[in-house]
């Protein structure tokens, strides 16, 4: 976590929540999804939140994040998609009650040997249908029933496969044929007496594709008010979210740039007539992306303000001329910049931010909420 700035990051818990609600009763079963800090919402906040909300389970990604999601007092079942990388990880899983994901034939001997002197695991087994990252493929499962007869003390309760293009409506073909394998897979697996919760869908599998729904799905982004769909034809499905995350920094001087003169490192930007700049205390070292140096905006007072020149280290400078003026608000060092949300009509989504910085709303979260934060219910 960054500890060195006045960056102030404001997650709204109560949104949080109602974006929940929101798949609760149209999927059968939600697994909210609070891997890395919860995308930068925070593990333990989230958990807390989310209890009592009729949620059984949460999914991490490292068997880390799972100890320290039961550390911090999470009673429920708790999923690890990544499942156990070393022999720590191994004996977490007996020690905290985790439900590992096992992705391959090593992590698969790694359990059985713990499981002999451990005794009984259950497992949520992780599959390959197109993804091409982690999981058995489809092809495998001969031997992987017989690891699995081989070794009674490892339970399946869960099988699970992960969506390549769930977002994408001209991939729906794809989906469709990732949704296939797998319903194939579930079956023999049943076929051998193997009865398992199965889930494929992330958001936008639970969104727009009603037949990945299967018995849980495994909801992140979508929780945290980002739409999976944002610039696509598909873009009305994920409307309405409500936003999680906003995030402001403080404005530390502001003074008036002449016709001509350029402003921050490399002169980048040179103004073409006298402009009004506020000089914002935040920058690439608060994981405000340099990418954003002359495409980004900021929100002062709700109105959007654009970013001239570079991103610096620990400052930005963005053009206030319109608030300086007869009729604007006026800006004065000590103001917050937002950079994410904010107050009026200038606030900022998560999604257009993510477009200025060349990436998407989950990198956004995951990078901004590493910065000082605080949570409202
Ligand atoms: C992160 C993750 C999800 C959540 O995906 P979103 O697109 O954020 O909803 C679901 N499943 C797996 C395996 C993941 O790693």
């Amino acid at each position: 976590m960054i500890d060195y700035n006045k960056v102030r990051v404001e997650i709204s818990l109560a949104n949080l929540l109602a974006n929940v609600r929101r798949f609760q009763g149209v999927c059968p079963t939600i697994i909210p999804v609070i891997k890395s800090d919860a995308y930068g919402h925070g593990l333990a906040e989230v958990a807390r939140a989310l209890q009592g909300e009729g949620i059984a389970t949460l999914a991490v990604g490292f068997v880390n994040e799972a100890v320290a999601l039961r550390r911090s007092g999470w009673v429920g079942r708790i999923l690890a998609l990544l499942g156990p990388v070393d022999d720590e990880d191994t004996v977490a899983l007996w020690e905290h009650d985790i439900l590992a994901a096992i992705a391959n034939a090593d992590q698969l001997a790694r359990v059985a040997e713990a499981a002999r002197t451990r005794g009984r695991l259950a497992v949520c087994l992780k599959f390959d249908t197109g993804m091409r990252r982690l999981g058995f493929r489809p092809e495998a499962l001969p031997q992987l029933l017989d690891a699995l007869a081989a070794n009674p003390a490892l339970v399946p309760v869960m099988a699970s496969t992960h969506l390549a293009s769930a977002d994408m409506p001209d991939r729906e073909a794809q989906v469709a044929v990732q949704a296939a394998r797998f319903q194939d897979v579930i079956d023999v697996l049943a076929r051998a007496g193997h009865r398992v919760e199965a889930n494929i869908a992330n958001s936008a599998g639970g969104m727009a594709h009603a037949g990945c729904r299967m018995d849980s799905m495994r909801l992140g982004i979508a929780m945290y008010g980002a739409n999976p769909f944002y610039g696509t034809a598909w873009e009305e499905k994920g409307e309405g979210l409500a936003q999680t995350m906003q995030v402001s920094a403080p404005v530390l001087h502001v003074h008036t740039l002449a016709r001509g003169e350029g402003v921050s490192y490399g002169w980048t930007y040179v103004t073409g007539r006298d402009r009004e700049v506020a000089v914002v205390g935040v920058g690439y070292a608060d994981n405000y992306s340099r990418s954003l140096s002359n495409r980004g905006f900021m929100n002062i007072k709700g109105h959007r303000v654009p970013i001239l020149g570079r991103v610096c280290m620990q400052m930005t400078v963005v053009d206030v001329s319109r608030l300086v003026g007869e009729e604007g608000p006026g800006v004065r060092p000590g103001d917050r910049a937002w950079l994410l949300g904010g107050p009026g009509p200038g606030t900022i989504a998560p999604e257009e931010l993510a477009d200025w910085w060349d990436t998407i709303p989950y990198e956004v979260f995951c990078l901004l909420g590493m910065n000082p934060r605080s949570h409202a219910a």
